[in-house]
């Protein structure tokens, strides 16, 4: 058999195939990433929670393949930093596409191109597809007050993924919370231009 199946909750996101298990990034697995650093401290010091979750179902990496799986993060703050996936990231072959369709949740898909000259953000409700352009670093935040937001991926397998880049110069623009699902996007003061 070639061909695969795998069972998604749509609500929460998580698979409940045999087998298949989530890749976990705690608090402590983010350091460096959020603005806030004294708050992402405590935090970890105190009950170090699950901040996002996501699969890798080891489909192969070969030329023509699509990689798959769902995106789940959790919704909270560090300061007004929104919950987010780790700083996000380049496809090491860079000029690859990936699309995001939001099956639950309210969040936000910020893209930046590698020169950190242009920021794009695409608001997700349930039912939202994104495609996010090559060249785009891109990373899911999760604007909900009490909703995880789950989104579903697909993207070229063989694509890869630098997150060396991003954590080492930053996201340009960082997106903080200023009332019930709101927000302002604001330059991050630790970015690198180089
Ligand atoms: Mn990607």
């Amino acid at each position: 058999m070639q061909s695969s199946k795998t069972k998604f909750n749509l609500k929460n996101g998580l698979a409940s195939s045999e087998g298949v298990e989530s890749l976990k990034r705690y608090a402590t697995n983010l350091k460096g990433i959020f603005a806030d650093e004294k708050s992402l401290t405590s935090l970890i010091d105190s009950s170090n929670p699950l901040i996002y979750e996501f699969y890798d179902l080891g489909v192969e990496e070969k030329p023509g393949n699509l990689a798959y799986g769902t995106s789940i993060v959790y919704p909270g703050v560090i300061g007004r930093e929104f919950y987010m996936t780790k700083g996000g990231h380049f496809h090491t072959v860079l000029d690859t596409a990936e699309v995001y369709l939001c099956l639950s949740g309210h969040g936000l898909m910020v893209m930046e191109n590698p020169e950190g000259g242009e920021t794009e953000i695409q608001e997700l409700t349930a039912g939202e597809a994104v495609l996010v352009p090559g060249r785009y670093a891109h990373r899911s935040v999760n604007i909900s007050d009490s909703e995880p937001l789950v989104t579903f991926f697909t993207f070229a397998a063989d694509a890869g993924h630098d997150y060396g880049t991003i954590e080492q110069k930053g996201f340009r623009k960082l997106v903080l919370r200023t009332g019930k699902e709101t927000y302002e996007v604001v330059d991050n003061p630790n970015w690198k231009a180089d």
